[in-house]
């Protein structure tokens, strides 16, 4: 579509803007200010979205429960859920569109990406976890002659997710494809400026046969509807993506009510090694531009510290200079941007301090402002990079969600994996190499859930995704999913 097919179709956009509890729209208790939806790319409120208190929560939960309780959805056949779910993905595919507009008038992110990468994220995610739904197998360990043992997987039965704002969609599809395919019932607190478009895919899901109270939105703040979740009694597990200091307030929260596992996705400073030796440095440099440009640099796997070794420094930052000035910044509604607005205001003035704190620290090579081609509101910043980074530096070490690269120069192998390894992160690693042995040497040697060699940002469903260390536990994507929301029961039985 043109820019000007986009726009017109953003002024007519009609989004949904109340809780989604028990199959139907709810108006909440009355208790909290409505969430005012600012628009990052023009700085103008669009939309005001119901916010839910401690009451919708206990609401909500209660629903959940009830249909968990009487078997609507968890008591289905595996082969019933997976057609349901099938025909809820082929509903957003018919809403694509208008998902992805809801999307990037949400948080920002070009349409060539929520069109591209954030819907098809979503859609593929619940085709994937539907076809699994009717593939799983329990065990039957070995016992002695007279006895007869199972090892069976049951729901858990109410999961509560609260997942972020960077990819709304494709975290919120990674939580309940899994929870969801296994007969769980879900109450979801999307993040405070991205509701909308998820209270349209729990409309769609309804529209495809899901059972009232299965899945249930409720939009609101973090520290009063999220922490209501988290604390809920009757909540049986909690799923998260979002920060380091959300995640230790959830684990708080779980251990002051019911002990509920706390499974977190939570940030990362990924490094990303380019050895003298990379196969193609213009293709190390695309990716390493291209990893933390995307999405305004706005994602956990973010390769923020690019690590280079001397013999190639000059020639990669040159690179990487180059591509960030090259970098298509603006409109989110024309098809050709690449990176877009930051979320929020408050998000840009944190991207601005540490740019700050990075003048300060190392050399700017290039962003640091407002780019040209920005409009004159809303929330932007070019893509920045810092040359001469130590990896002692701030902005080496905290995770700062934003379009700011580090490039740290390093000698020789043993050096490169000591600074890969020394952040609080695991989340992702990159490794560029043609040396068969390094690749896998320093592979290993890398503390992260995921590690890239020759690419970044690669995979499908069927691999896991998560972190170590301060990036959290557990696996979102893949088989290993379904650990997070079923319980295993042994039954022994004596013949
Ligand atoms: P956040 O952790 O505050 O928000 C994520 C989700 O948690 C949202 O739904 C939010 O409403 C909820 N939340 C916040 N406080 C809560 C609480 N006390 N109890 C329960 N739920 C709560 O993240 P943010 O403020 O949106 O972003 C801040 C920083 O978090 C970013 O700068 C970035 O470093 C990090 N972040 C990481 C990811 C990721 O993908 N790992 C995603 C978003 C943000």
């Amino acid at each position: 579509m043109t820019t000007g097919t986009w726009h017109r179709a953003a002024a007519d956009l009609s989004a949904p803007t109340r809780l989604f509890v028990d199959g139907d729209w709810r108006d909440p208790d009355g208790t909290e200010d409505p969430l005012e939806q600012v628009n990052p790319a023009t700085g103008v409120t669009w939309a005001t979205v119901a916010a839910a208190g401690p009451a919708d929560v206990d609401r909500a939960v209660a629903a959940a429960r009830r249909a968990f309780d009487d078997g609507r959805w968890s008591r289905t056949s595996p082969s019933h859920r997976r057609d349901v779910m099938l025909a809820w993905a082929d509903l957003v595919e018919a809403h694509a569109d208008d998902l992805a507009l809801l999307v990037t008038t949400e948080m920002g992110k070009p349409i060539g990406d929520t069109r591209g990468i954030e819907v098809p994220a979503l859609l593929k995610t619940i085709r994937w976890y539907a076809e699994l739904a009717d593939k799983l197998v329990d065990e039957l360990p070995v016992t002695g002659p007279d006895e007869l043992a199972l090892v069976t997987r049951e729901p858990v039965g109410v999961v509560g997710a609260i997942v972020p704002w960077n990819f709304p969609l494709t975290m919120a599809g990674w939580k309940l494809g899994p929870a969801l395919a296994t007969g769980n019932s879900v109450v979801l607190k999307p993040a405070e400026y991205t509701s909308t478009s998820m209270l349209e895919v729990a409309r769609l899901a309804t529209e495809a046969g899901l059972p009232d109270g299965v899945l249930n939105v409720l939009p609101g703040r973090g520290p009063v509807a999220g922490d209501a979740l988290a604390r809920h009694d009757d909540v049986d597990t909690l799923t998260f993506t979002g920060s380091g200091a959300t995640g230790r307030s959830l684990l708080h929260a779980a251990a002051d009510s019911n002990l509920k596992p706390v499974w977190l996705e939570l940030g990362g400073k990924s490094p990303n090694v380019v050895f003298a030796d990379a196969p193609n440095l213009d293709v190390a440099a695309d990716m390493a531009a291209w990893g933390v440009f995307f999405n305004s640099g706005e994602m956990c796997t973010a390769p923020s510290r690019l690590l280079v070794q001397r013999e190639v420094l000059d020639e990669v930052t040159a690179k990487v200079v180059a591509r960030a000035r090259s970098r298509v910044v603006g409109d989110p509604l024309d098809e050709a941007t690449e990176t877009g607005p930051i979320v929020s205001a408050r998000q840009l003035d944190t991207i601005r301090e540490y740019v700050a704190i990075g003048r300060d620290e190392a050399d700017l090579l290039v962003g640091g402002e407002a780019p040209d081609t920005a409009g004159p509101e809303g929330f932007w910043l070019a893509p920045t990079v810092f040359g001469g980074v130590d990896n002692d530096h701030r902005i080496a070490r905290e995770e700062i969600f934003g379009p700011v690269l580090s490039i740290i120069a390093f000698d020789d192998e043993e050096e490169a994996v000591r600074l890969a390894n020394d952040t609080p992160y695991g989340l992702a690693a990159g490794v560029w190499t043609s040396d068969l042995s390094r690749a896998h040497r320093v592979s290993r040697a890398i503390t992260a859930g995921t590690v890239w060699v020759n690419c970044y940002e690669e995979g499908g469903l069927s691999v896991p995704f998560g972190g170590r260390k301060q990036s959290g536990n557990g696996r979102d994507k893949s088989v290993h999913a379904i650990d997070k929301f079923t319980a295993l029961k042994t039954t022994w039985i004596a013949l």
